[in-house]
């Protein structure tokens, strides 16, 4: 089945929307099969204390590694898995093998506070959501409370009650949850009080030009602010330089992610650097 073209839809066919339609439609054949090939896996991002410099936790990032064009970014595929519903499968894969992988940590004396999943709406969205977040939890042996799950604000907003009971039980089992690339989404910020929220994560497009951006410095300094006013958890990403995680821990942010540190690494990197010796 054809789907409909998004963008650049005037009814008509050029030969460069057809190129362009073809390019898609293989891309999904390809992103189906890539699940059954086991052509997807983790890279995972370390998460420090701003102050002590402790290592405090990891993201788990997901990466397609083709035959063909080598590893495959996530922002070249997990926007067409979500228009087709394989994000479903995908996303399952990915807690389960992040969560896996936290126990292989966990057995080997590699401890981690907690390792951060990205959920996206697809999956926030099906009833049978919190069910299969704790089907994983219970299948690897992961403990909730080590398990954070990284919302987007756009996926809080305009959501009924069905969403606000899902986030509660999620909750209610002790996961942690984080907004993901805060202060770029919807800016009504009613949802803080109304979902059960742990922890805000500055998005990377704040932290980029400190010093040399005012305006982003003073974003990132209200950020921390009200988080802390709300007692929620702050942590900044894509923190590139020593000036802007001085900035940031001067301010009050409690941990951070980025290149400074270490970019996201395959779990064999992440073990001979975290891991006990
Ligand atoms: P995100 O969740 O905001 O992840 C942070 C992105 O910033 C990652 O890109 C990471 O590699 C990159 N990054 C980290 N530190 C730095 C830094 O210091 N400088 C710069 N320039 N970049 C930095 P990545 O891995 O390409 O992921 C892109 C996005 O794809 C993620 O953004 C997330 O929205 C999505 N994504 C990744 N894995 C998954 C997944 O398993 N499920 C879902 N639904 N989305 C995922
Ligand atoms: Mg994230
Ligand atoms: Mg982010
Ligand atoms: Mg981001």
């Amino acid at each position: 089945q054809v789907k409909a073209q998004g963008r650049g839809n005037y009814g008509f066919h050029t030969p460069e929307l057809s190129a362009q339609a073809a390019e898609r439609l293989e891309l999904e054949a390809r992103l189906r099969q890539a699940l059954g090939n086991e052509e997807f896996l983790l890279h995972f991002q370390p998460q420090f204390d701003c102050v002590s410099g402790a290592l405090i936790g990891c993201e788990a990032l997901v990466r397609w590694n083709t035959p063909d064009q080598g590893l495959v970014p996530p922002t070249r595929f997990i926007p067409l898995a979500e228009e087709t519903g394989l994000i479903l499968p995908l996303g399952d894969w990915v807690l389960r093998t992040a969560c896996r992988q936290g126990m292989c940590w966990l057995d080997a004396g590699l401890v981690l506070e907690t390792i951060a999943v990205n959920l996206s709406a697809r999956q926030l969205l099906q009833p049978d959501c919190v069910d299969c977040i704790e089907q994983a939890l219970t299948a690897t042996g992961w403990p909730a409370h080590r398990l954070k799950l990284e919302l987007t604000e756009s996926m809080l907003m305009g959501e009924g009650d069905e969403v606000e009971q899902r986030l509660q039980a999620l909750r209610a089992l002790g996961i942690r949850l984080s907004i993901d690339d805060f202060g770029t989404g919807y800016s009504s910020l009613a949802y803080l009080r109304r979902f059960a929220i742990d922890e805000l994560k500055i998005d990377r497009s704040f932290v980029r030009d400190i010093p040399a951006q005012r305006d982003d410095m003073e974003i990132a300094a209200t950020i921390i602010a009200m988080a802390r006013n709300l007692k929620l958890r702050v942590i900044a990403e894509g923190v590139e330089t020593e000036a802007q995680l001085e900035f940031l821990r001067e301010r009050g942010c409690e941990a951070y992610q980025g290149y400074l540190c270490a970019p996201p690494l395959t779990p064999e990197a992440f073990a001979a650097r975290f891991g006990p010796r």
